[in-house]
């Protein structure tokens, strides 16, 4: 997607909002069944007549897209996985709508690229949505973001890139030393950014930067994180290094659900308008499956996708007052377990409450490559080496008896990162 292109469906965004999505959050209950009613009847008659994949399916399992009830229609499909998305490609795309659309590359941890294909329609919703988050944080038109995600300079490039026109600055997440994150708040105290936006694991370094030294940002107005689990201690030195809560976004490459916190931070709100979601059970009591259909991709429909992601708990009424429900908490992907020598699976969240405690390290990432044995990369603030050997053997025995892992900790900035600059907390190498 060029500039302009992006610019102009961004305001088509923005004007979705204020047309639309402003007030849709707020719909009664029946309002909104009847209007995600009549999107899915033209997506379900769209993928009958145009979408290979879907003309087949639909009569494999009976689906009648004439039908008055289509999401009953729609829980006759099967649910849909990446293997199958990545199997039968060409299925799934209707190459004119495609080429007129825009497309994009999943990542993921599992190294595993899928080219999904977006609608300008869909675009515009996104945007939309997006926009409409921020507004829940008190955002106005072209207050400045400090934004810590995928920019990573070349040679002859800036350290920190100013967008003037959106009033946005770039910060590099690859760049984390103490001489550059000094670099960083010489320029925000003087620049003065409203929000920050970024991987939670880039701004907990900033946060944490930031208490250690008694560095203040004033006017800053609120956190906008997305792209990686979001944990508690992230959102509590956010608060306490600059006072400002964290509002989270999810969604996922593959276009199909998004929910957003909105300002109680009680839960993520879905947003109806984006995608239908299902919470199909899991292997764990209590944690579910995000199961999504995007109501107007109509360039590369996906429906009842397995995101892979899993949700904890059930749909409740938020004190706000919007009508969309929320969810108590979402979790990274559903292959983000451990993976101990008997094969069992075991959540890695434990672990990242473990190092959440130890103030020597300023980054890690846990990395797996066989059942029953953890390799622990480290970054730590200070680069005496009396501490660092302290440090790995600290955590080395801690980790060995808490978790019965054999653990080796290795002091190193060379994380794994995905194809767009995230860098994992846990990293899955296992072969399948
Ligand atoms: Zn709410």
């Amino acid at each position: 997607m060029n500039k302009i292109q992006d610019g102009i469906l961004t305001l088509k965004g923005i004007y979705k909002y204020h047309k639309f999505l402003k007030f849709s959050q707020y719909y009664p209950e029946e309002k909104i069944d009847d209007i995600k009613s009549k999107w899915l009847s033209d997506l379900l008659q769209h993928c009958h007549l145009n979408v290979p994949w879907y003309s087949a399916r639909f009569r494999e399992y009976g689906v009648d897209f004439k039908s008055s009830d289509p999401f009953r229609e729609l829980l006759k499909l099967p649910i849909l996985d990446k293997k199958t998305v990545r199997e039968n490609h060409s299925q799934f795309c209707m190459p004119r709508v495609a080429d007129q659309g825009l497309s994009f590359y999943t990542s993921g941890t599992t190294g595993e690229p899928l080219k999904v294909y977006t609608s300008t329609n869909q675009w515009v919703i996104e945007q939309g949505v997006i926009w409409r988050s921020w507004k829940r944080a008190g955002y106005k038109f072209r207050d400045k973001i400090a934004i810590f995600r995928s920019y990573a300079p070349k040679n002859n490039e800036v350290n920190i890139k100013v967008d003037k026109l959106r009033n946005w600055a770039y910060f590099p997440v690859y760049k984390m030393d103490r001489l550059s994150l000094l670099e960083y708040f010489n320029f925000l105290q003087t620049w003065k950014p409203k929000y920050l936006r970024g991987y939670p694991s880039a701004l907990n370094v900033i946060a944490r930067f930031a208490i250690q030294e008694g560095l203040k940002l004033d006017g800053l107005r609120g956190v906008f994180t997305a792209s990686e689990a979001l944990t508690q201690e992230c959102c509590e030195n956010l608060k306490l290094a600059f006072g400002v809560n964290v509002f989270d976004h999810y969604g996922q490459a593959e276009i199909t659900c998004m929910f957003h916190d909105c300002e109680i931070h009680e839960g993520m709100h879905i947003d109806w308008e984006y995608g239908h979601v299902e919470l199909t059970p899991s292997d764990q009591a209590g944690r579910f499956k995000i199961v999504a259909t995007n109501l107007h991709n109509f360039a590369m429909p996906l429906l009842r996708y397995d995101t892979g992601d899993i949700a904890e708990g059930s749909w409740s009424n938020c004190g706000c007052g919007r009508s969309s429900p929320v969810i108590a908490k979402v979790y990274g992907r559903s292959d983000d377990y451990l993976i101990s020598n008997d094969g069992a699976e075991i959540s890695s969240v434990n672990l990242y409450t473990y190092f959440s405690k130890i103030s020597k390290v300023q980054r890690f990432q846990i990395q797996q490559f066989v059942p029953g044995h953890l390799v622990i990369l480290l970054s730590l603030w200070s680069e005496s080496s009396a501490d660092s050997e302290w440090v790995k053997n600290k955590i080395c025995n801690e980790l060995e008896e808490m978790s019965g892992f054999k653990v080796d900790v290795t002091l190193s900035n060379d994380f794994i990162q995905t194809g767009e600059g995230k860098f994992p907390v846990f990293v899955n190498k296992i072969k399948k």
